[in-house]
């Protein structure tokens, strides 16, 4: 046993390999493996080969709980066949719920921006657990599919909390969120909510908030303006691509995800299956990765040196074939083996990194939590079920079954307010240009003056459940006197 440092190393397949192998002999010549011992677990293509559905073994997980931290190159998912990302899986199932990314003009790399003098220089903090990244759909009708889009309070702050936090850590003055809420005005309005409910804790940091489509159109226009963009789980997956194609591509993104107890450091290319193999692919973003990961437990000095070698070698235009930089393009191995030759060295054209005076290793152990956590923020608001949304497959048109429900509600404490079909109102008003589709949305609320818990909703779904098929069925409530659902499109 030794007392060094212990990492969990996950290669992974395709590129995934050789882009580690080539990182490690570049840590070895830092000195970074004096002080770090890296656990090769197995995850990936050959553990789903053999059967196992997580992808990854026992061992592997045993030795990430145990270490705390896993340095991990790109999987493959199984296409079909109901095996999920593993790579989403490990973020979910180790909490972690930050992902992390930096977006740097790198010298030697040639781009729209970097040719127009403009530097880009920023940071996007997704959210990594919620939103449709639960991968909970279900097929309603024939025709019909749906997602769910789960955003809670704990989970924005979490978020949130976090962006802050990383921005005064690394000295960022201004924090951007991206959202949606003009649309979703109850999941993204209430991660804006939390974003500026947060940020008063954070007073000498500059806000702003920006609807994503523009965003986008911004980052395109004035990728200059942004610091540091908060955003929810999708919209964050798409930014961020974006983001690293402002860069020059996905090789050069690196990526953290970090939890309070674990966190995974990794590439965010894919295994390159094209050129896997071939000592063709480009190392960068794993090794930025990692240099997340270095300064992540305090190994900053060393994280500096490596940053302003890489730095170097791609300004004196050594680089892989994916880049678009003058000069000949070399191997994986001969990148690194530069990387390695320059240690020591700054970059000119471009301010290097501030090599701080020596490391600091903190790393805390993860302690096994007995129970799962429980994270709650609202604990003293006053709910009460007015109604109920069922959801129905039917090719009634709006009149008739307004009818038939109408009738079947009289003798319960509901009536029928609302038909909306793809979240557009149908009855009791509504347009004919409104197509249908055989998936509609039907309200009961309330009769006036009745107050009820959520048994009657049941009996009313079991009274319509007679007659047609459901395929949905949510109470619905108020929350603090504030409803706690949407109104159709038109209502
Ligand atoms: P990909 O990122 O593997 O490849 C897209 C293109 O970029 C290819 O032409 C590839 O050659 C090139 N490329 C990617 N990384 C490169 C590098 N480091 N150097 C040089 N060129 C590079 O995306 P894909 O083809 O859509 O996915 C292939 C597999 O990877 C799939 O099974 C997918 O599920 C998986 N994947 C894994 C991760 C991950 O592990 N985090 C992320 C994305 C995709």
């Amino acid at each position: 046993m030794t007392n060094k440092l212990r990492i969990a190393l996950a290669p992974g397949d395709g590129i995934g390999p050789e882009i580690t192998q080539a990182c490690l002999s570049i840590f070895e010549a830092a000195g970074v493996l004096d002080a770090i011992e890296f656990i090769e677990v197995d995850m990936g293509r050959k553990v789903f080969n053999q059967g196992d559905s997580r992808g990854m073994t026992d061992e592997a997980i045993e030795t990430i709980e145990t270490t705390g931290l896993l340095y991990k190159g790109p999987m493959g998912t199984p296409i079909g066949g109901g095996g999920k990302s593993i790579n989403v899986t490990l973020r979910k199932t180790f909490g972690a719920f930050a992902n992390l990314r930096h977006f740097q003009t790198l010298p030697g790399v040639e781009t729209v921006y970097s040719r127009a003098g403009v530097p880009v220089d920023f940071y996007v903090v997704r959210e990594n657990v919620e939103d449709t990244y639960g991968g909970i759909e279900h097929r309603l009708t024939p025709d019909a599919y749906t997602a769910k889009r789960i955003i809670t309070t704990p989970g924005c702050d979490q978020i949130n909390r976090f962006a802050f936090e990383t921005a005064t850590a690394f000295g960022i003055d201004k924090v951007t969120c991206g959202h949606k809420a003009n649309i979703m005005k109850m999941t993204d309005g209430t991660f804006l909510d939390r974003f500026r409910f947060i940020s008063q804790d954070f007073p000498e940091i500059e806000t702003e908030d920006v609807i994503i489509d523009a965003l986008c159109m911004n980052l395109v226009l004035r990728p200059d303006k942004y610091k540091m963009i908060v955003l929810t789980n999708l919209q964050g997956d798409i930014v961020s691509d974006l983001a690293a194609g402002l860069v020059g591509g996905l090789g050069f993104a690196p990526s953290a995800n970090i939890g309070d107890q674990i966190s995974i450091f990794e590439a965010v290319h894919g295994t390159a299956p094209d050129i896997a193999g071939q000592d063709l692919a480009n190392p960068t973003s794993l090794l930025l990765s990692g240099l997340i990961m270095l300064r992540h437990i305090g190994m900053r000095k060393r994280a500096a040196i490596i940053e302003n070698a890489l730095l170097y070698t791609l300004e004196s235009g050594v680089h892989t074939g994916d880049v678009k930089g003058k000069g000949e393009p070399v191997g994986t191995k001969a990148f690194a083996t530069a990387i390695a030759a320059n240690l020591g060295k700054n970059p000119e054209t471009i301010e290097g990194c501030a090599v701080p005076a020596s490391d600091e290793l903190n790393h805390t152990l993860p302690v096994r939590p007995s129970v799962n956590e429980m994270m709650t923020t609202h604990e003293q608001v006053v709910t009460t079920v007015c109604g109920a949304d069922v959801f129905l497959e039917t090719t009634l048109t709006p009149l008739d079954l307004a009818a038939k429900l109408q009738r079947l509600c009289e003798t319960t404490p509901f009536k029928l307010t609302v038909i909306s079909n793809r979240g557009t109102q149908v009855w009791p008003t509504g347009s004919p240009y409104t197509e249908l589709v055989n998936e509609c949305c039907v309200r009961f609320e309330l009769k006036e003056g009745t107050v009820i818990g959520q048994g009657p909703t049941v009996h009313l779904l079991a009274k319509v459940a007679e007659k047609f098929t459901v395929t949905e069925f949510i109470p619905i409530r108020m929350y603090d006197g504030v409803p706690g659902f949407s109104l159709a499109q038109g209502q």
